[in-house]
């Protein structure tokens, strides 16, 4: 099984879009007579995985064993083997007709480090474009409850024929370092006591990402920092985020000074290697499935359940 890490989403594409098929009037009864088709069936958010030998893996129906669903959408096909895949969401009812025999219904959250990476892509997306049509259901412009269309990549309404797609909220997340190539962390009101992580924030309307790193690291910390580089994303659909992480430098020389925003940020600190290893029995750290974790492990040098390796150079 393939492994992923959030730092290398894009070392190929797992599920093809396959987009200009959703047009199709008939796209759904086409992939519901095919024999290959997959419906990946969701239920609150979760999906049934099975788990053997310690690998866990989605568990994908056949369409033959498919009850009413509240929402199907057309997700694609994967890029390795072809296998055309549907989301389909169900009632209570149907999530219990469907009762698993040796599968789970498990969170993405739960899930998401043991799953393969096409297992991972198809649920994110799954999960993504459902909280999407949970939270669209009406036309934002008259009212009208709209309908699903083209493969349940549009809702549409009626009244004023308005499309409305789905929307995706960019978020910046960024790894601060100094001239000492230390690490700003900061601790959020919302977590646990001695949860640190970097520093991330919505990208607000009108702004280059670039800017949203500048401006929420001074809000957050307190900090002026530049040169903001692109490490990578990773889509974070709870409920419908993307995260886009960045590295940027403090500005000032020496000993930064930091000072924590205090309502959404209660500490923020610098973190040597040394200091984050030595203090690792009471630092609680993003989760290893996260970009959070990906973009400090990378800053570290290795996996961040052993010691700094020596003679480092920073970059
Ligand atoms: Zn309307």
């Amino acid at each position: 099984m393939t492994r992923r890490t959030a730092l290398e989403p894009l070392t190929g594409l797992v599920v093809d879009r396959d987009a200009e098929r959703r047009a199709r009037p008939e796209l759904f009864d086409e992939l519901l007579a095919d024999p290959a088709t997959r419906l990946l069936p969701l239920w609150r958010g979760k999906a049934l995985t099975t788990t053997a030998e310690g690998e866990r893996a989605l568990d994908l129906i056949t369409p033959d064993r498919q009850t009413a669903a509240l929402l199907r959408v057309y997700l694609g096909r994967t890029v390795a083997s072809g296998i055309p895949v549907i989301a389909v969401t169900l009632t209570d009812a149907a999530a219990v007709e469907l009762e698993p025999d040796q599968s789970r219904w498990v969170g993405l959250r739960e899930a998401g480090a043991d799953l393969g990476e096409v297992d991972y892509a198809l649920f994110v997306e799954a999960v993504a474009i459902a909280n999407w049509h949970e939270s669209h259901t009406h036309c934002p412009r008259c009212g009208t409850p709209t309908v699903v269309e083209q493969g349940g990549w549009v809702r549409r309404c009626f009244v004023d024929g308005k499309e409305v797609f789905p929307r995706t909220d960019p978020a910046i997340i960024v790894r601060v370092l100094d001239d000492a190539d230390r690490i700003l962390l900061g601790s959020n009101a919302m977590w646990e006591n001695n949860r640190w992580s970097i520093l991330a924030g919505f990208v607000e309307p009108g702004e280059p990402f670039e800017a949203a790193v500048i401006r929420e690291v001074h809000e957050e910390a307190g900090v002026v920092c530049t040169r903001p580089r692109y490490l990578g994303s990773q889509p974070w659909p709870f409920p419908a985020s993307v995260m886009i992480g960045f590295e940027a430098r403090a500005v000032a020389q020496g000993e930064v000074p930091t000072r924590p925003d205090g309502q959404e940020i209660l500490a923020v600190r610098w973190f040597t290697r040394d200091e984050l290893w030595a203090e690792r029995d009471d630092l609680k750290l993003p989760m290893s499935a996260s970009i959070a974790h990906a973009i400090i492990a990378e800053w570290y040098g290795g996996p961040l359940s052993e010691a700094p390796r020596q003679g480092r150079i920073a970059p």
